[in-house]
């Protein structure tokens, strides 16, 4: 059946260029995008980024730049990223575009005809690099921000708020709902905080120049949040240029998933439904905060000198090794450790020998033996085990990767390449085929790897497309072409569509021992 699939990455901030983790998430967004549109859905993938607030603002001014500008010059390099990791997506929001203003008072004036906002006084220590006041201990003098380690701020102003604690039930009800929040683990440290209770929250700033400005309260400008936030329907809105809140504008929204860092978790799984409730509006269907990247062993941070730049480790080891590493070795919603020497194993290991060598010393037996192309099966001998393997592989990724679950969904691709190369050894063809009698015989295993080879080429087809269409491309098959439904029978593999020339798919990378 075919259905609508929204999905975003978080909207990055562009306080800075973007690193590994929002490369990491974004990787893992791609995945899910194309796994979304083989299985015959229609996807909208939505990516961008988040501009405004008081720590872009006072980045831009330490630049000596408008605050535009810097926006601009950080947009772009998020832009070219996405590019050189492939990564497709359809939309990229920048919450600095007029559409995006238009939409955020549209929305704004259904959460006041809805009667949540009203004028409060707020006071307390306010973290810039959080965008978010924290609660501190009386006693403290100089307190500081435990993620930042920076000095809080002391504020006091007048504020408008938002109505959260109308919400309290309606929240508490949506966050129990089986899936709504994932990993299950993300899940209790939620319905924890809400429980506590919900208190209202502030929606606008004063003397903050660098936002959208609340109507009817021109000294304020909207908290950057609850701007940030309304990108994802912004960018979802059927027709861009009419941003409006209204049932046909809405044709993609509710958003399916978004997937985020467990840091803005709450943002998203508590303030955003609420705000979207009390705007008539329904809320995303899923939340899934995935955990942070520590290299060897170490958290990454510019103070630390240890911060792996995603462009090197792109130029170093190519996209595919990139790819396939972040999304096989990592379990996605729990922390991983960036590890080189691991990196480099794995992706040797995994997509140069295990699957490249079989593909490529398979198409060479074919072509040597079967007048350059690939045997046809008999049907009367015996079919080889690899199909029923393969059907319960096939199974077992599905399922792992409708769960996001992609380190056991490349597992199941994997173990089908080690019964294939399995098989290949334990038949032994270029043994057999020494007796010109057993022909037909080895035409059947032959097939039969040719036929996982395939299998194995569309399965990679999320995680790492360009290495999944140069497989398909040795069989002489169009990556643009495939899709779950018409792909995965077994048997597709059509010997009159011959094969290429044998070529390594993946070369191997080489380990560097670079500390630095
Ligand atoms: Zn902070």
């Amino acid at each position: 059946m075919n259905m609508k699939y929204t999905i975003t990455t978080p909207l990055y901030y562009v306080n800075d260029k973007p690193h590994l983790g929002s490369s990491y998430t974004t990787i893992a967004c791609d995945a899910i995008a194309r796994f979304q549109r083989l299985s015959g859905n229609t996807v909208l993938f939505l990516t961008g980024v988040d501009e405004h607030g008081q720590k872009i603002e006072r980045t831009a001014e330490s630049k000596n730049l408008q605050p535009q500008l810097h926006c601009d010059e950080i947009t772009e390099k998020y832009k070219y990223l996405w590019d050189k990791l492939n990564i497709s997506y359809d939309r990229f929001v920048r919450t600095t575009s007029p559409e995006h203003k238009k939409l955020v008072h549209d929305f704004y004036s259904k959460v006041l005809a809805s009667d949540d906002v009203y004028m409060g006084r707020q006071s307390g220590w306010y973290c810039v690099g959080c965008e978010e006041y924290k609660d501190v201990d009386s006693n403290e003098e100089d307190p500081m921000c435990s993620i930042h380690k920076k000095n809080l701020e002391w504020r006091d102003e007048e504020n408008l708020f938002f109505r959260l604690s109308k919400y309290q039930k309606k929240i508490e009800e949506l966050i129990h709902l089986d899936g709504f929040i994932a990993p299950k683990s993300r899940k209790n440290e939620i319905i924890n905080f809400v429980s506590k209770g919900l208190k209202d929250f502030s929606i606008s700033r004063v003397n903050l120049k660098w936002g959208i400005n609340v109507p009817g309260n021109d000294e304020h400008t909207f908290y950057v949040w609850f701007d940030a936030l309304l990108g994802y329907v912004s960018g979802s809105l059927v027709n861009q240029q009419a941003p409006e809140i209204t049932d046909v504008s809405l044709a993609n929204w509710p958003a399916s998933i978004h997937v985020i860092g467990k840091d803005i978790l709450r943002f998203h799984a508590v303030y955003w439904p609420a705000m979207l409730l009390s705007a008539g509006m329904e809320p995303p269907l899923s939340v899934f905060g995935h955990g942070f990247l520590t290299r060897e062993g170490q958290k990454m941070g510019k103070s630390l000198g240890n911060v792996l730049d995603p462009i090197e480790l792109l130029e170093y080891g190519g996209l595919d090794a990139m790819r396939w590493f972040l999304l096989r070795d990592i379990e996605f919603g729990e922390d991983g450790d960036f590890q080189m020497r691991r990196f480099v194993d794995i992706v040797n290991s995994d997509l140069s020998n295990t699957i490249g060598n079989l593909l490529n010393r398979t198409i060479t037996m074919s072509k040597k033996w079967f007048k350059d192309s690939i045997p046809v099966e008999n049907p009367s001998f015996t079919k080889s085990h690899l199909n029923e393997i393969s059907n319960i592989k096939i199974n077992q990724y599905m399922q792992s990767f409708k769960h996001n679950n992609f380190k056991d969904a490349a597992n199941s691709i994997i173990d089908l390449a080690n019964s294939a190369n399995l098989y290949l050894n334990e038949r032994a063809p270029w043994k057999l085929i020494k007796d010109i009698s057993n022909k037909e015989i080895v035409a059947n295993d032959i097939y039969s790897v040719l036929e996982s080879c395939r299998l194995i080429g569309v399965l990679l087809y999320p995680f790492v497309p360009d290495l999944s269409t140069r497989i398909l491309d040795q069989l002489n098959i169009d990556s643009s072409s495939i899709s779950f439904k018409k792909s995965l029978e077994w048997g597709l593999l059509d010997p009159l569509n011959g094969l290429k020339d044998a070529k390594p798919v993946m070369n191997k990378i080489e380990y560097i021992n670079s500390s630095s």
